[in-house]
């Protein structure tokens, strides 16, 4: 067999062992290691108790102690070691009643999810435990519950959001008894909690082909739980010779056109034209981006994505309309950076590249480059996109007009700005003062 493995790893196994424990690397660790992954996040499992792991090494943090789980840090990484458990009866659908430690590897084992993520390796005897065929499922490239699919979902809902997660980031199918289990157990996974459901989503969303595993989702019942909205997409036909798929379909393939090394824009992407349907006239949408954009925010809040995360997918959604053309005026563009944000601009042209990507006919994005650059030329010629770079502030509008902070004076500070991206020269504090006066705002502004 012979892995390779880090120093450090083989130093947590040799330190149990030599204090007559058992070890071995488990989970996901193995799974990766014969699939020939680099750099796996290592797992342990022991017969030591967490306290006698404690014992044995310098920096030890008690991570999840109650769930015997202690977080080992050598050199500064973490390392987690877990007590054999064998889990007792469940009472949500979610966390065990109570957890049981064991004294054997096999009961430790015939708890995990899946066969391919019950394997056991020692690294010092080069020894594989595979109690469940785990390595013929690898190679197979099959998804299968440990034992009985239909107990161990009822156990915990959130294995079958993992079984769709595991299949879609590995390219596996998931075996057919095992995905029968899915729709026989929603009402399990319904309780499941929805950070739960948004962390599997997030590691999806990096899989080369996220569509895989919505399309699993929803054949399995699983979306309608979690992103019904989506699927009132299906078979809503779009204008020819321009897209092939219908709504649903397309918002599939723009995210799976998406770059993946970060979530937000797959995430936007499968969301940018998600009330689309609601807004048909025809073969026509008007104001589908914002009401998508609306729906959205409301989609990952209930997923409990951060507020940051919400605030750039609605961004990029309300926008993603944009239509450009040379005959745009620099203050068009300028209005354009405003609304979009300096900080947008790149996701939300990768978006539209994705969006163009998923459609039959592509109508081409050689505007892009030649807007980038009028935007690179405006900016380093005018300095006047934001509020706060005007040459006057909200007190230089009190004292001018002599009033109180309010909301007024916000509104008296964008008017200027309007004039401003208009016409870049006025932005000086002289210019900009005596337009507050006398009869500001009707004739000045
Ligand atoms: P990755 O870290 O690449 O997402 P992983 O297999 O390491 O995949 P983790 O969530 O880190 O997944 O869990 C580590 C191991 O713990 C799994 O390989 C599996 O053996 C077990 N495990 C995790 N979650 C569950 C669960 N809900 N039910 C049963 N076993 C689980
Ligand atoms: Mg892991």
């Amino acid at each position: 067999m012979k892995f390779h493995i880090p120093t450090e790893v083989l130093y947590i196994v040799k330190t149990l062992k030599k204090h007559g424990f058992e070890c071995y690397i488990v989970g996901g660790a193995v799974r990766d290691l014969l699939l020939g992954k680099k750099n796996p996040d290592w797992d342990f499992t022991t017969n030591a108790k967490p306290e006698e792991v404690t014992k044995l090494f310098k920096k030890v943090i008690p991570t999840g102690i109650k769930f015997g789980t202690v977080t080992v840090l050598i050199k500064k990484v973490p390392y987690e070691v877990t007590t054999y458990r064998s889990d007792e009866s469940y009472i949500d659908g979610r966390h065990p009643e109570n957890v049981k430690f064991t004294t054997s590897l096999e009961e430790d084992l015939k708890r995990r999810d899946f066969t391919i993520n019950a394997l056991a390796y020692d690294p010092i005897e080069d020894k594989l435990v595979d109690l469940f065929d785990g390595q013929k499922d690898l190679k197979d490239k099959l998804i299968r519950a440990v034992g009985n699919p239909l107990e161990r979902f009822k156990e915990d809902g959130l294995r079958s959001i993992r079984a769709c997660r595991f299949a879609t980031k590995l390219g596996f199918k998931i075996e057919k008894e095992t995905f029968a289990a899915i729709s026989k157990t929603l009402s399990v996974t319904k309780k499941v909690a929805f950070e739960r459901v948004h962390d599997e989503l997030i590691k999806m969303l990096g899989a080369n082909q996220p569509s895989i595993g919505i399309e699993l989702m929803r054949k399995a019942g699983l979306l309608k739980l979690f992103i019904p909205e989506l699927e009132k997409g299906i078979k809503v036909r779009q204008p020819k010779p321009y897209h092939k798929y219908d709504v649903y379909y397309h918002n599939l393939a723009c995210m799976d056109a998406a770059p993946k090394d970060q979530p937000i824009i797959p995430l936007a992407a499968l969301l940018h034209d998600v009330e689309k349907p609601k807004c048909k006239d025809g073969m026509k949408f008007y104001g589908h981006d914002q009401k998508s954009a609306e729906t959205a925010v409301k989609i990952l809040r209930r997923l409990k994505f951060s507020n940051a995360d919400v605030e750039k997918v609605r961004l990029l959604v309300a926008n993603h309309m944009f239509h450009y053309t040379p005959k745009w005026t620099d203050a068009a563009v300028r209005r354009f950076i405003r609304k979009v944000g300096l900080e947008s601009i790149e996701e939300l042209f990768t978006l539209r590249i994705a969006d163009v990507a998923a459609m039959a006919k592509s109508p081409g994005t050689k505007y892009l480059p030649v807007l980038r650059r009028r935007i690179k030329k405006i900016l380093a010629r005018d300095n006047a996109l934001h509020l706060k770079d005007l040459a006057i502030d909200g007190n230089d509008v009190m004292k001018t007009l002599n009033i109180k902070p309010g909301p007024e004076v916000g509104k008296i500070l964008n008017q200027l700005l309007e004039k401003v991206l208009d016409e870049p020269s006025l932005n000086n504090k002289k210019t900009l003062t005596e337009a507050l006066r006398p009869s500001f705002p009707k004739t000045c502004l």
